[in-house]
């Protein structure tokens, strides 16, 4: 199964320029450059288990959006053919949320 990088938009104005400002050690804060609000997104296991997951080519580098999965904590979280996000490490299948929503 082929993937993609994952893609989120600003909870605020709808951009797509956001960026991942921190470190998956400390926390999953994303910054929006056109309104900067800041937020983290998260996800939930939406139940089913995808094998042979592809990552996308090339990885995203460390500033695009990043999630962890919510079974094994993996930042390797990337978005099916079909728009859902699933984890290259475990194969959960996962849903987003939006949390921590700042603006700025
Ligand atoms: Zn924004
Ligand atoms: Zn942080
Ligand atoms: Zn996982």
């Amino acid at each position: 199964m082929k993937t993609r990088k994952l893609a989120l938009a600003c909870p605020v104005c709808g951009s797509a320029e956001v960026f991942y400002s921190c470190e998956p050690k400390c926390c999953f804060n994303h910054v929006c450059a056109q309104c900067h609000t800041t937020f983290q997104p998260m996800t939930q296991a939406a139940g089913g288990v995808e094998r042979g997951i592809e990552p996308p080519d090339p990885l995203p580098d460390c500033t695009e959006p990043t999630v962890a999965c919510a079974k094994c904590e993996s930042t390797r979280v990337y978005v099916m053919e079909d728009g859902r996000l699933v984890c290259a490490a475990c194969g959960a299948v996962l849903e987003l949320e939006i949390t921590e929503v700042a603006a700025g």
